[in-house]
């Protein structure tokens, strides 16, 4: 397990840096009361090192625990996920200070309370984004501490003392920060794999079933707020039992792909091209009028029935298709609407089949 932090595009980069960032967001608006209790909590503490002056360091932590729930309710109301790490920052400023500013006003309070502050920098590493981000989490309370330790009334002892702890939780910080960091990395990029294979069909390369799903749902809903007409076709292999039957399925999953790379070299850009079952595809064709999809379906046609294939010998690897658009869909609901269109692509394509194959259908029109 390597501890150095992968490197990413700078796309895979700003989505990490998002997802840390909303991770980040989460931290901040579920754990403010809990910090808030800590710091509170430990004036006991201050009233048992030193039952003199406790009531003197109360107010500085009442401070710092406010501080910590105003940002806590400030990043849980308005849900700013691009605010989390200044907020996570300035928190953790407040509350460490209020603490080291409360052990500042009790005798010998450094000497007794270090280990609170000690523990409060073990904590940054949960709450910066990376290992570049956690040196800015810790600069600001880091230059204050300093100042107390230089110019405030503490013994030489507490000064030592003090210094050799907190620079040891630095160091022990910025070492989990990278481990977190590379952790979180790898994590990420398994996350992308996954997202990536789900939606993917691994023979083709093409979106799957699932993820086509999922555009045409987008789309449909997308044309149904701007009135705009989504076409749709299924295309399928005619006769593609004789191409295993003859060459057997390897050959056939060679053709398959043959066709698939076919299609997309006709389609535009905004189209998909889904795997949708075996040998069948189905092309999702937004803001396309139904005499558009025939024309470029007809592209489609004589695009595959000229492109080079696997199999020598084989005559050429013909497809029929089917197409629909929303248009000529009388059903309006967003989500049966797609399976009316489904049907009426279908329909279509059994037609073509039907027809002879090799040709292009619509509910209302037939070309050859
Ligand atoms: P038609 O012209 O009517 O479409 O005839 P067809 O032989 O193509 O009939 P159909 O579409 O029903 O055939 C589908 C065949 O495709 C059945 C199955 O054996 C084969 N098939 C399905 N998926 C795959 C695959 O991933 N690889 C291979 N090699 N063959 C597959
Ligand atoms: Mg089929
Ligand atoms: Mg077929």
């Amino acid at each position: 397990m390597s501890m150095t932090p992968q490197r990413f595009s700078p796309e895979w980069e700003a989505e990490f840096q998002a997802s840390r960032r909303a991770a980040l967001a989460e931290v901040n608006a579920s754990t403010y009361g809990f910090v808030a209790g800590l710091v509170m909590v430990f004036s006991a503490w201050d009233w048992y090192v030193d039952p003199g002056d406790w009531l003197h360091a109360l107010p500085i932590r009442i401070l710092g625990a406010a501080i910590a729930i105003a940002l806590g309710v400030l990043q849980k109301q308005t849900g700013r996920v691009d605010w989390a790490p200044a907020i996570a920052k300035a928190r953790f400023a407040a509350t460490t200070l209020a603490v080291a500013g409360a052990l500042l006003v009790l005798d010998q309070g450094f000497e007794f309370g270090i280990a609170g502050v000690v523990s409060m920098v073990l904590v940054g590493p949960y709450l910066a984004m990376d290992r570049r981000d956690l040196l800015k989490l810790y600069a600001v309370p880091a230059v204050c501490i300093a100042f107390i330790m230089v110019f405030g009334t503490l013994n030489r002892f507490a000064i030592i003392n003090s210094t050799i702890f907190l620079v040891l939780a630095v160091l022990v910080g910025m070492i989990l920060a990278r481990v977190f960091e590379s952790a979180n990395r790898r994590a990420f990029v398994l996350e992308q794999q996954l997202k990536t294979e789900a939606r993917t069909d691994s023979l083709t390369g093409l979106v799957n079933r699932r993820a086509m799903e999922a555009a045409a749902a987008a789309e449909l809903k997308r044309a149904r707020r701007n009135g705009g007409i989504t076409a749709v076709m299924i295309l399928d292999i005619d006769h593609f039992k004789s191409i295993n039957d003859r060459f057997g399925h390897d050959v056939g999953d060679q053709v398959i792909i043959s066709v698939s790379t076919a299609i997309q070299a006709v389609i535009r850009e905004t189209d998909t091209l889904a795997r949708w079952g075996g040998e069948e595809f189905l092309a999702l064709l937004p803001s396309t009028h139904l005499a558009d999809a025939l024309a470029l379906a007809d592209r489609i046609r004589r695009a595959v029935a000229s492109a080079p294939m696997p199999a020598e010998n084989a005559a050429a690897v013909t497809v029929s298709i089917g197409v629909a658009s929303s248009a000529e869909v009388t059903e309006d609901l967003t989500n049966t609407r797609w399976t009316h269109m489904l049907r009426a692509a279908d329909s279509a394509l059994y037609r073509a089949k039907q027809a002879g194959r090799n040709r292009v259908c619509s509910a209302l029109v037939e070309t050859d």
